[in-house]
């Protein structure tokens, strides 16, 4: 599955490696009002200067359905060059208050983080796995992950 291959990727035309700054990842839904706040939370939690940050409308829901596998197989492509070429060693699956892609309620869409954070661990063993919630405040409450 992981296809990605760092030192080719790291190597810039004239042979040279460009310098690997910190990266974590997060795994956001495509609403605009959630991707700021989570993002200046996790590099400050962190201590990275850059988020990679995929995609999806309701990721976690579409992760926990298992049904859009070629869309699960984008995401996975795209958490690899993010862990395996930006060395990151963090992953955080986001859901949020008022998601127009879940229509379930908050405790359904909640358990869907959950069930989604366990898939995305089994595939990064090594890998830091947070699970957070964005509330209506846009505070960031953990379902999973350390206490702070
Ligand atoms: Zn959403």
């Amino acid at each position: 599955m992981f296809v990605f291959d760092i030192l080719e990727a790291n190597k810039f035309k004239d042979g040279g490696y460009y310098m690997v700054k910190a990266f974590a990842t997060t795994v956001n839904c495509i609403d605009g009002r959630v991707q700021r706040c989570v993002n200046e939370f996790v590099s400050k939690q962190e201590n990275v200067e850059y988020i990679d940050t995929i995609t999806l409308a309701g990721p976690s829901k579409v992760i926990s359905d298992n049904e859009l596998l070629g869309v699960i197989d984008n995401v996975k492509f795209r958490l690899d060059v993010s862990v395996n070429g930006h060395q990151s060693n963090y992953i955080s699956i986001v859901g949020h208050y008022d998601c127009t892609a879940i229509l379930e309620d908050d405790e359904t869409q909640k358990a869907y983080i959950l069930n989604s954070s366990n898939i995305i661990q089994s595939w990064f063993p090594d890998v830091r796995v947070e699970a957070l919630w964005v509330t209506e405040e846009f505070e960031i409450e953990k379902l999973r992950g350390e206490k702070q």
